[in-house]
């Protein structure tokens, strides 16, 4: 048996000595919604090997669990990298394909699960299926993303790779209303540029940051340490990167969110130094606050009303423009995060996460708490959120809260489709169902 077959086998003895009312037991996690109920933990940690890059077919097979710091590693070794890496580095490659993760290259390549080859999916019997697009599973393979672990886990997974140069040459050209800077993103996507994402800071002031993939650079800048990248965006027009930073820029301030911590301070930055500053230490950090309730109490004696907007939603781009002026309004939460996403293959359609093959969508990240003035009902600016990205025909991300009825859910994320694989892979309903674990966070 090799290793992997090895750990499998256990994974499969722990699972039956379950009832099925499991949580996965990671090192890490970038789960935004806490939990209302406790279960058993299913121990995965020990699946986090990649197990072959092969340069030839440019692919690569990889544990489930393995982060995208390790697999990148691992890939850059080969000078090949996945067509698509999520920006922080503890993602696991089985959770952005399970849950719905993007990056720069998306324009070009979609999200992660579109250049997925075959997986391997643990059920909830113990059971582990092989899936690939055109196997007797396909039904699963495509239904695993956005299915958030309610069907299967998912094990060991193929992925397409493709070649990388040493540097990224950027460039950073600023707009001044949001028209003209859509524009220029939809003209992006059809130039041959390797790497397009934005940063927005007002209605006047939009950043288009476009990366290509070069073989020489004159200089090369540092954003691991004293320097911060997204500062970098606003104040200078050029720029390169080596391709393992350009992949991990906005992982040392976890975009712009290291503020929380203050780790936006010379001081601080002094001190913890280039190794502790990335996303991992300000998810422990986080996850101590919230253990403690330390911000909770302080709001407490504040009277402060806070709710906290963690999304990413994706928006069809010829709405792009309305759904940004309509946030700043009405939420005003900044910086926002943009990202093209196109590329999609139109045979291969993921029915629960439904995006339309023809066009792009413009995915907005925002990551913040809004300090409401007044009382309001609870996740009043969310539910703003959710019904003017459902008005516009977008969808959102969901690793993090949601307010939807069961009805606009099943309309969004193609419910019926979910019910029938999830009667035909979990019959017994040992995993919780989507809407059971996203938005009424059993
Ligand atoms: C603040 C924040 C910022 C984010 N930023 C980005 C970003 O910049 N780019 C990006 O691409 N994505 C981003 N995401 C989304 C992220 O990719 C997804 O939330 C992804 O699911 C997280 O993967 P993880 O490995 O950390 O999984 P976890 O956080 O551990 O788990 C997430 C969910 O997926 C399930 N799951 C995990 N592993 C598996 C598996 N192997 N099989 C089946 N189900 C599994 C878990 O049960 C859980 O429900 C962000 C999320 C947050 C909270």
């Amino acid at each position: 048996m090799t290793n992997y077959q090895c750990k499998k086998a256990r994974l499969i003895e722990s699972l039956k000595q379950t009832n099925g009312r499991v949580r996965l037991r990671k090192s890490t996690s970038n789960l935004f919604r806490n939990r209302t109920s406790s279960s058993a933990s299913l121990d995965v940690r020990e699946m986090n090997q990649v197990i072959n890059v092969d340069t030839a077919q440019q692919t690569v097979e990889v544990e489930g669990m393995t982060t995208y710091l390790d697999l990148v590693d691992a890939c850059l070794q080969h000078n090949c990298m996945p067509l698509v890496v999520p920006q922080l580095k503890s993602i696991t490659i089985g959770g952005a394909v399970s849950g719905i993760g993007i990056e720069s290259s998306s324009f070009r390549h979609g999200l992660p699960h579109e250049s997925v080859l075959n997986m391997e999916v643990l059920l909830s019997n113990g059971e582990v299926e092989n899936c690939s697009p055109n196997g007797k599973n396909r039904d699963l393979f495509y239904g695993i993303p956005n299915s958030y672990g309610t069907l299967g886990y998912v094990l060991k997974l193929t992925c397409k790779t493709m070649p990388v140069k040493p540097y990224v040459s950027l460039t950073h050209t600023r707009y001044h209303s949001p028209e003209k800077y859509f524009e220029a993103v939809n003209a992006a996507c059809a130039s041959d540029v390797d790497f397009i994402d934005g940063s927005i800071f007002s209605e006047n002031e939009l950043y288009l940051s476009l990366g290509k993939f070069t073989n020489e650079a004159p200089y090369t800048s540092d954003y691991t340490w004293l320097n911060i990248y997204f500062r970098s965006v606003q104040s200078r027009s050029a720029d390169y990167l080596s391709i393992q930073d350009y992949i991990w820029r906005w992982d040392t301030d976890w975009f712009w969110c290291s503020k929380n911590v203050f780790a936006q301070n010379l001081p601080i930055r002094l001190l913890l130094g280039r190794k502790r500053l990335n996303s991992i230490t300000y998810q422990k950090i986080m996850r101590w606050n919230v253990r403690y309730g330390i911000t909770a109490k302080i709001n407490a004696l504040l009277s402060r009303q806070p709710e906290s907007v963690i999304q990413d939603v994706d928006i069809p781009i010829a709405n792009a423009a309305e759904f940004l002026k309509f946030f700043i309004k009405e939420v005003g939460i900044k910086p926002i995060w943009i990202c093209p996403i196109g590329g999609h293959d139109p045979q291969r359609v993921f029915p629960s996460y439904p995006l339309n093959s023809k066009g792009i969508y413009i995915n907005f990240g925002f990551w913040d708490v809004v300090q409401n003035p007044e009382k309001k009902p609870t996740g009043y600016f969310n539910r703003l959120i959710e019904d003017k990205v459902s008005k516009l025909g977008g969808i959102k991300s969901l690793y993090s809260d949601a307010y939807f009825s069961q009805k606009q859910f099943m309309d969004m994320y193609n419910g019926a489709a979910y019910d029938a694989l999830k009667t035909k892979y979990d019959p017994e309903q040992k995993f919780k169902s989507l809407y059971q674990k996203c938005v009424l966070k059993n």
